[in-house]
């Protein structure tokens, strides 16, 4: 097995430029459009479909990729052209992602594509695990699932779901045995037009607004036994090992949620890259007391600061997902750093951003405005802050940190 390496292959390059090709010429000049319509950019993942990137196929290729970093490098691509428009574009995937981590390779054969559609009838994807009580705290999911015959029954209330009610396919995350926390939990795939899911409130947002989030509620929602993702021999033998005190099931999934961590912290990586570059044009170009703001070191060792933390937060990110491509364990929560970091990172330059452009980076004429409200949600969502700290902080001391 190859060493971790900080330089894409020439393949991962191609696919890069291709990509950043699209966010320059199609996303980005979208992006304050999607942003002020608060609506699902259907046009545009209609056109991601077109030349390939919103696909099935693309995906499974960019994640399959033998270095690891095929994924976050398209995704800094995407993200760099407009954050709403990027996860409208990726939600699907981390729905996908969420399938593939616990279906058989049956359910993955006939749900995946269903959840991409065709380039001229496209789908989306949905993951619902929150719920109003239970966000960071999953052990106190309400969703219950109970089993009737050979189908399973649903019901509950899902919230803050990406593509949630608009979306082809949900995976939903209910519990079978509430006396067993987390590890009493199993996914469920809901298919297309099954009677009882229906879309609850959209929220309104302060960033990412293009990006569709809903509740999603479940009332008697029946589907057969071959919904349960991994199927249920193998749920009865984890929850069996649980019962008898085993360790089953948790750590496996702990695990899994890891991996999918780079892939969000390289959507931030682009934002805080889109960031960084705009406010450095711009101090190039603008005046004032006779000279180019850029000028004055007070500016350029903030843009030095910036640029330096984008490469950290980039470095962190593939380093994390050459770790989980290449079987490596997150011995110190590695995917959690990159999430972390690069989440405080879009955050922080961002905001350094805006002060950089004075008044008019305030103004929606410049769209370091919109980074900043779209940065703000990689410290919320796939785990907040305070989340990655905690799983951090017991991967290095060993201890149960609470
Ligand atoms: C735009 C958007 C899209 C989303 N998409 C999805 C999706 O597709 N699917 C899905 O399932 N969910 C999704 N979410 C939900 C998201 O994952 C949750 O919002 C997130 O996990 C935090 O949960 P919470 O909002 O309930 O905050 P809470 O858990 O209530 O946390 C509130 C605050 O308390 C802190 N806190 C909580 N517990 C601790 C602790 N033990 N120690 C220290 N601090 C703590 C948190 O860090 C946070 O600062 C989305 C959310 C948003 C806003």
């Amino acid at each position: 097995m190859a060493g971790f390496c900080p330089e894409p292959s020439d393949d991962v390059v191609q696919v890069r430029d291709w990509v950043h090709a699209f966010a320059r010429d199609v996303i980005r000049p979208a992006g304050a459009e999607w942003d002020e319509r608060e609506e699902t950019p259907w046009p545009v993942i209609q056109e991601a479909a077109k030349i390939g990137l919103y696909s099935l196929d693309f995906f499974a290729t960019q994640w399959f990729e033998e270095s690891g970093l095929a994924l976050p490098v398209a995704f800094e691509e995407i993200f760099w052209g407009d954050a709403g428009i990027g996860l409208s574009i990726t939600g699907t995937g981390l729905a996908a992602a969420a399938l593939s981590a616990n279906g058989t390779p049956e359910q993955m054969g006939e749900w995946l594509p269903q959840m991409f559609g065709t380039e001229n009838d496209v789908k989306l994807g949905a993951f619902c695990a929150s719920e109003p009580d239970a966000g960071s705290d999953v052990g106190a999911i309400r969703t219950r699932a109970v089993p009737d015959g050979d189908d399973w029954v649903l019901n509950g209330v899902k919230t803050w779901a990406t593509n949630g009610g608009i979306a082809n396919v949900h995976v939903v995350v209910a519990s079978v045995d509430p006396s067993l926390g987390t590890r009493g939990q199993a996914s469920f795939v809901i298919p297309p037009g099954t009677p009882g899911l229906s879309m609850g409130q959209k929220f309104r947002k302060h960033g990412i607004r293009a990006s569709h989030t809903a509740e999603v509620v479940l009332e008697d929602v029946r589907v057969p036994g071959s919904c349960l993702l991994g199927g249920k021999e193998k749920l009865e033998a984890r929850l069996a090992r649980v019962r008898q005190g085993g360790r089953a099931g948790e750590q496996a999934a702990m695990r899994t949620f890891e991996t999918t961590r780079p892939s969000v912290a390289a959507m931030a990586v682009g934002i805080a890259r889109a960031a960084f570059e705009y406010a450095r044009d711009y101090a190039r170009e603008r005046e004032q007391f006779g000279r180019r703001i850029g000028e004055n070191q007070a500016i350029a060792f903030l843009l030095a600061e910036m640029a330096t933390r984008v490469d950290v937060a980039r470095l962190l990110t593939w380093r994390a997902a050459w770790m989980a491509r290449n079987g490596r364990q997150f011995e110190q929560a590695e995917g959690s750093m990159s999430k972390l970091v690069a989440g405080e990172t879009a955050v922080w330059v961002s905001e350094q951003a805006i002060q950089i452009l004075g008044g008019a980076g305030y103004t929606r004429e410049h769209p370091v405005e919109r980074f900043h409200r779209d940065a703000k949600i990689y410290t919320i969502f796939e785990g907040t802050s305070e989340i990655q700290r905690l799983i951090i902080g017991r991967a290095v001391t060993g201890l149960p940190v609470r």
